[in-house]
């Protein structure tokens, strides 16, 4: 596609989202601006992320550290614009991640938790985090079951350089998106119990939730983040 169009077609596709978000949070009297939205760049060339960047993108989701680090790389320092990790993170990674995204969203075990503490804290930073929760319980997915994270989050209040900010999750994929309604409903339930538990550290404020398939869904159950790629950029190719 010609260079101008692409840049067009992704201003126009990211108008568009924001504006379901909006129409969204309203549906249900929340501040639209409590809603950000993460556009997910995970398979997506340098061309398209700079169109969207240039049409008001603030937030990439990037969800593999090499492919993040070659594009953090060529897109240079770019003022206003974060980076925040939406993939699994292996344990083995974590010393790379610090300081350089604003966010990970996918905190999926106590190890990586310490460990991301202990790299933070090595690198002087506090690392913000969201703690991934398993609400479809599929066997095939990263995250804390739904009864363990309450657990889980009271020992990473425990640790110094790890600044939990809220709650993460993927729900099953579904054909119709009032079927994820349950699962971000649970998230925010679960959100508000942890919230309420007298925990010193941890915030409870964010709840990432939403794709492409089911964001509007999620602005209703009370998303903070939500994930979108393929409806900005098309379908994946790798
Ligand atoms: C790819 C991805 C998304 C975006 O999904 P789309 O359906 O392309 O909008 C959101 N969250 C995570 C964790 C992802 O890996």
């Amino acid at each position: 596609m010609a260079q101008d169009a692409e840049t067009t077609l992704v201003a126009q596709h990211l108008a568009a989202i924001q504006d379901r978000i909006a129409a969204a949070a309203r549906r249900v009297e929340r501040d639209p601006a409590r809603v950000r939205l993460v556009v997910v760049t995970k398979g997506v060339p340098l061309g398209p992320m700079r169109a969207a960047r240039e049409a008001g993108a603030r937030i990439f989701g990037e969800s593999r550290l090499q492919e993040a680090d070659e594009k953090m790389a060529a897109m240079g320092p770019c003022e206003g614009l974060e980076w925040h990790f939406i993939g699994r993170l292996q344990r083995r990674k974590a010393k790379s991640v610090i300081g350089r995204f604003a966010l990970i969203h996918s905190v999926d075990s106590l190890d990586l938790a310490e460990e991301i503490s202990r790299r933070a804290k090595a690198a002087g930073f506090e690392q913000a985090v969201l703690v991934e929760i398993n609400v479809g319980g599929e066997a095939s997915k990263a995250g804390f079951a739904p009864d363990a994270a309450a657990d889980a989050v009271r020992e990473m209040d425990r640790m110094p350089h790890l600044l939990v900010r809220g709650l993460m999750t993927i729900p099953p994929p579904v054909a119709d998106p009032e079927w994820s309604r349950p699962h971000f409903r649970e998230l925010g339930r679960l959100g508000r119990s942890i919230g309420g538990l007298g925990l010193t550290r941890v915030r409870m404020d964010e709840l990432s939730m939403g794709m492409s398939s089911d964001f509007e869904v999620a602005v209703e159950e009370g998303a903070t983040f939500v994930r979108v790629g393929t409806s900005i950029f098309g379908a994946r190719h790798g």
